[in-house]
């Protein structure tokens, strides 16, 4: 899969991915495999800034940069070509 789009809440962003993982990918001994072709889901890094909500569009904030797991299938779909992303959260939380 590709990086989740960019604004999303952190609630959001996690609903998100869970859905996408969900439907794309299945556990099958203890192992992540594609539901589309059965090949084995490999992972990559995608970088999410955290912005302040406050500033909407303009993706302002200096919040920390996350690290996450990005899974895909190497078959299917590639490696994914957008590897970063952003959540949007207010500022009082960073
Ligand atoms: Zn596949
Ligand atoms: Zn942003």
């Amino acid at each position: 899969m590709e990086a989740p789009p960019k604004g999303m809440s952190a609630a959001a962003f996690n609903e998100f991915m869970k859905g996408e993982i969900e439907s794309r990918y299945e556990q099958r001994d203890g192992q992540w495999v594609c539901k589309t072709c059965g090949g084995t889901v490999q992972q990559t890094t995608c970088y999410v800034s955290e912005h302040a909500s406050e500033f909407g569009e303009t993706h302002a904030g200096d919040g920390e940069v996350r690290r996450i797991a990005l899974p895909y299938c190497p078959s299917c779909e590639g490696v994914p070509q957008n590897t970063s992303t952003c959540v949007h959260m207010p500022v009082l939380s960073f």
